[in-house]
């Protein structure tokens, strides 16, 4: 059963659509880190993400479904989409905690999204509560990563692991223009992601 799982990643995002890029990332974490499990959980309204249209939460979790389903270890949750109202990752992470008790916690996210959380509401409390697996992303050096941390309590910081990762150029932005464009996104995202996204004519 689940509760047996002793190290547990959580791969949390708007996945609009899920891609490589995240899938890299997550596996490189569970192999860094010898996870027995890592949860792909999609966003239901993400707080930061509120300018843009995001695509309904079903067709998102369905695209991560069909991602993960050629990994044993990966797994998806709708606890974020199944929420009312907007999603804290801080209530995302007491929520896993109380689904697993005893199981450490690693939240895998890009460089890039490890310094938005400095902005997070309780970062304190969610550095306490778990390890974050920063990845490498284009764009976001670790470095820049590391002056930001700078600033905050080093017993903290501790908690915040850089992961190199191979760099992937790629995200969902880019994925949604190529198909607005007509654009390939072949080879961006696994086969049965890009299938849904025609099939359902998503980002037309
Ligand atoms: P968008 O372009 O809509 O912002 P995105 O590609 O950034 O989408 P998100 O769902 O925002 O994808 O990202 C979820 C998590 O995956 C974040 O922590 C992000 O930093 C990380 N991530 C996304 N793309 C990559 C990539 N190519 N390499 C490493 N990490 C990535
Ligand atoms: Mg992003």
């Amino acid at each position: 059963m689940a509760q047996t799982w002793k190290r547990l990643g959580i791969m949390g995002g708007t996945f609009d659509p899920i891609h490589y890029g995240h899938l890299v990332a997550a596996e490189g974490a569970r192999h860094a880190f010898q996870l027995d499990k890592v949860i792909f959980i999609p966003a239901g309204r993400p707080p930061h993400k509120t300018k843009r249209k995001i695509t309904d939460p079903h067709h998102r979790w369905i695209m991560t479904e069909l991602a993960v389903a050629s990994n044993p270890y990966f797994d998806t949750s709708t606890i974020e989409v199944d929420r009312p109202g907007y999603s804290y990752t801080i209530d995302t992470v007491r929520e896993v905690r109380n689904l697993y008790p005893g199981a450490e916690i690693f939240f895998i996210t890009g460089a890039d999204a490890v310094l938005e959380i400095l902005n997070w509401k309780n970062v304190n409390e969610l550095l306490e509560m778990c390890w974050f697996v920063a990845a490498t992303r284009p764009g976001y050096p670790l470095g820049n990563l590391k002056r930001r941390l700078a600033g905050i309590d080093p017993e903290h910081v501790k908690r915040i692991i850089p992961m190199e990762v191979p760099a992937l150029a790629i995200s969902s932005t880019e994925i949604r223009a190529r198909v607005q464009e007509g654009r390939p996104i072949k080879y961006l995202l696994p086969e049965p992601v890009e299938a849904y996204i025609l099939n359902r004519g998503l980002y037309k």
